[in-house]
């Protein structure tokens, strides 16, 4: 459970703390805008993701947690139990789908076809919230098709609000300052 109250905005400087609170109202979800968490690891995208997640549940609507690799699994999995549609109704209902880690590694051609058809159905009609550390311009590797790319980030980013947190990794600098503080033996 990570809250946003527990997130140290002074870690990363770039990250803009008022367009995070102002999206903690959700007042996104309800326009059916989409968020991007883009940046390195260790810096927070999880944990943002989790906390606009949490704002969310506390305002009573239906949000769904998963991570890319892990919904294509079961996307797939639903294909080959001739039960997919009832899985895509049921990802189309949540008011909010958060994906994290897309990018980390490459989809097969139907994973990535069933990945493009979850965007294309949530498309102005529900919010995602996306993490990756994958600059759009790399988006074509994990999608291996351009045409699939463009599509897709064509849905994803027409209303879309982008966190840049770039910055140094909260778990490398929390590990250095632990080492720092430990007495030489
Ligand atoms: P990412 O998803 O970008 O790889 P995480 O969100 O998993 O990074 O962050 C790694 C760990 O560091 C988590 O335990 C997270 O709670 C913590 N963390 C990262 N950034 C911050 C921050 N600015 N304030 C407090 N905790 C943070
Ligand atoms: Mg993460």
């Amino acid at each position: 459970m990570k809250s946003l109250d527990t997130f140290d905005f002074k870690a990363i400087p770039k990250l803009n703390k008022t367009l995070v609170q102002d999206l903690a109202r959700c007042e996104y979800i309800g326009r059916r805008e989409n968020i991007i968490a883009l940046g390195p690891s260790g810096t927070g995208k999880t944990h943002i993701a989790l906390g606009l997640g949490l704002a969310a549940c506390q305002r009573g609507l239906a949000v769904g947690f998963t991570t890319a690799a892990a919904l294509v699994h079961e996307l797939m999995e639903a294909l080959d139990e001739k039960r997919l549609l009832r899985l895509q109704r049921q990802i189309a209902n949540l008011k909010l789908l958060i994906i994290d880690e897309l990018g980390f590694v490459p989809l097969s051609k139907t994973g990535a076809e069933l990945l493009f058809e979850v965007f294309s159905q949530r498309y102005e009609r529900g919010a995602t919230i996306v993490t990756t550390n994958l600059p759009f311009d790399e988006w074509t590797e994990v999608f291996a098709s351009e045409r699939l790319t463009g599509a897709l980030l064509d849905r994803l980013t027409h209303h879309v609000h982008i966190l840049e947190m770039n910055g140094e990794s909260y778990r490398l600098s929390e590990a250095k300052k632990r080492r720092a503080e430990k007495p030489a033996s």
